[in-house]
C-alpha cells in the first residue's frame, strides 16, 4: 500500500509582479486502491495543486509538504517524481512538434521503468493501448499533441497512463471538451488503470458527470485554494443539485 499525503500546502504563482497565493493550507491523503474526486469552481486553485504536484517552476511552495510513502515529493527533479510513480495528466496537455508520439512514449517509459522496454513487447502493449481507447495507429508517428483535438490530447494522456502505470494518477480535468463517447473511452481507460492493481487516481474536475463511469470513493470540495469539505459519493450529488453556492457564497450550477 502507498500513500500520497499533502499537508498545508501553500502556493504562490510566480507573475511578472508579486506572487500571488494560490493555494491557503491544502490537506489532502490519498492512499492506494482509492479513487478521490475533487470537485471545485472555476479559479479554486485546482490546476495549480496539480502543476505544484508536478514540480512545475512557476508555482512556488511557500510552506507545508507532499510526500509519496514518506518521501519528498518537493525535493525531486520533475523525473524523480515520475520514477517515484506519480503522473500528471495536465488540463492543458503541451504540443511538442518535432517529437513524435512513438518515440515520447517510449522515452517516457524507459525513464520510468529505468531500462527501454524490449521492442517487440513495446510495440503490442502501444498498439494494444491505443486500440483500447480508439486511437488510430498513424497517431504513432504525429508530433505529440500537435494540431489534435481537445478530445485526441485526453485520450492521449490516457495512453501515458495505461502505460506508465504509475502508482498514482492525476488527473486535471480529463473530462473538460469530451462528448459523451470520448468521454466513456476515456473512463473506460482509467477503470482498466484502476483495476491493474493498488493504484490511487485524483479526479480533478469541475463538472460531476464523469463520476457517472469513475466511481470515486472520496469527495472532496475544493474552494478559495484548499480543501473545504470531505465525504462519500453523496457529496457530488449534493454539488450536482445546488452547486458550490454553500462553499463560495456565489450561484453556479455544475451540470
Ligand atoms: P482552477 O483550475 O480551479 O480553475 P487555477 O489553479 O487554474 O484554478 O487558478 C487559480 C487562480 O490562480 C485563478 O484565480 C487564476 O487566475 C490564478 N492564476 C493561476 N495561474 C496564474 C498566473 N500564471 N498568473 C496569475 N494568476 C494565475
Ligand atoms: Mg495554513
Ligand atoms: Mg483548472
Amino acid at each position: 500500500m502507498s500513500t500520497l499525503e499533502i499537508k498545508d500546502l501553500h502556493v504562490s504563482v510566480i507573475t511578472d509582479d508579486a506572487p500571488i497565493e494560490i493555494l491557503r493550507g491544502v490537506d489532502l491523503t490519498v492512499t492506494s486502491g482509492q479513487t478521490h474526486a475533487i470537485m471545485g469552481p472555476n479559479g479554486s486553485g485546482k490546476s495549480t495543486l496539480a502543476y505544484s504536484l508536478a514540480g512545475h517552476p512557476k508555482y512556488q511552495v511557500t510552506s507545508g509538504s507532499v510526500t509519496l510513502d514518506g518521501q519528498d515529493v518537493l525535493a525531486m527533479t520533475v523525473d524523480e517524481r515520475a520514477r517515484a510513480g506519480l503522473f500528471l495528466a495536465m488540463q492543458y496537455p503541451v504540443e511538442v512538434p518535432g517529437v513524435s508520439m512513438s518515440n515520447f512514449l517510449r522515452s517516457a517509459a524507459t525513464a520510468v521503468r529505468g531500462q527501454a522496454p524490449a521492442i517487440r513487447t513495446w510495440v503490442k502493449e502501444v498498439r494494444g493501448a491505443m486500440a483500447d481507447l480508439g486511437i488510430e495507429s498513424e497517431f504513432a508517428e504525429r508530433s505529440v499533441n500537435e494540431g489534435f483535438s481537445g478530445g485526441e490530447k485526453k485520450r492521449h494522456e490516457i495512453l501515458q497512463l495505461s502505460l506508465l502505470r504509475p502508482k498514482f494518477a492525476v488527473l486535471d480535468e480529463t473530462d473538460s471538451g469530451l462528448d459523451v463517447d470520448a468521454l466513456r473511452v476515456v473512463s473506460e481507460g482509467v477503470n482498466r488503470y484502476r483495476e491493474t492493481g493498488d493504484v490511487g487516481v485524483v479526479l480533478i474536475t469541475h463538472y460531476t458527470r464523469i463520476l457517472r463511469y469513475i466511481k470515486p470513493d472520496v469527495v472532496h470540495v475544493f474552494a478559495g485554494g484548499r480543501v473545504v469539505e470531505s465525504g462519500g459519493p453523496e457529496l457530488a450529488e449534493e454539488l450536482e443539485t445546488n452547486g458550490y453556492v454553500r462553499f463560495t457564497g456565489q450561484p453556479g450550477g455544475v451540470t
